[in-house]
């Protein structure tokens, strides 16, 4: 075998690809329009403690389990990465995401910070993106916005973000989510390599961006 078959071979496996966000931002709605628009990726469906809200079906936007459940995933090793966040637990059940990396597809996460800098120490190839709005009154206007959540829960989100935003630096690429269409383009030349194409900063532009909030 010549080095560029040993290439190739390497290369057969797929990506992990890490997408964060200000919770409640518009982030799901970006991981939605990827997956129809650029049918190739696969999205790990994650296992959490909390409650699942009124419309949400166990075993689509996740694996609602019990406290007793995800302690004994994490014993036996069962997550590729799993954090704590507001009272109750995620993370990401590690058999899906391996099965299908290893059989040639990008898996997508759709986690939060602490996760994502698990699987940045485990996966250090992994492509790590945060999306964002362009500033803080966009963020709140986003979040009162969808007049689902009360003004105490917006209140919350928002302290939340701000707790999240030191962390934004530690993400090699941002991406601003003015425009649906516009994101999941960019996302999908990110994670394609295809850097050049899309509107993005790397991490020192991502902390002066941060600043804007
Ligand atoms: P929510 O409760 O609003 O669905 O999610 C709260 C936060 O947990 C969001 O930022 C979401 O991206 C994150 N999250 C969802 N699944 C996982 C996971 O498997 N691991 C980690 N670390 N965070 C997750």
């Amino acid at each position: 075998i010549d080095a560029a078959e040993t290439d190739e071979a390497v290369s057969m496996e797929g990506k992990l690809v890490v997408i964060s966000g200000f919770s409640g931002a518009g982030k799901g709605t970006v991981v939605r329009r990827l997956m129809e628009e650029y049918g190739d990726y696969v999205l790990s469906i994650s296992m959490t403690t909390r409650q699942p809200r009124s419309g949400e079906r166990n075993g689509v936007e996740y694996h609602f389990v019990t406290n007793e459940e995800f302690e004994d995933l994490v014993r036996q090793e069962g997550f590729l990465e799993h954090a704590g966040y507001v009272n109750h637990y995620y993370g990401t059940p590690r058999a899906f995401a391996e099965q299908n990396m290893n059989a040639g597809r990008d898996v997508l996460l759709e986690i939060e910070v602490q996760g994502a800098m698990q699987i940045r120490k485990r996966f250090p190839d992994a492509v790590r993106i945060f999306v964002s709005p362009r500033n803080a009154q966009e963020l709140e206007r986003r979040l009162v916005g969808r007049g689902t959540d009360s003004a105490e829960t917006v209140t919350k989100r928002l302290r939340q973000a701000l707790q999240e935003i030191s962390s934004v630096p530690e993400y090699p690429f941002l991406v601003f989510n003015d425009e649906v269409e516009t994101c999941a383009s960019d996302i999908n030349s990110l994670i394609r390599g295809d850097r050049g194409a899309c509107q993005t900063g790397a991490g020192a532009r991502a902390g002066a961006d941060a600043a804007a909030f």
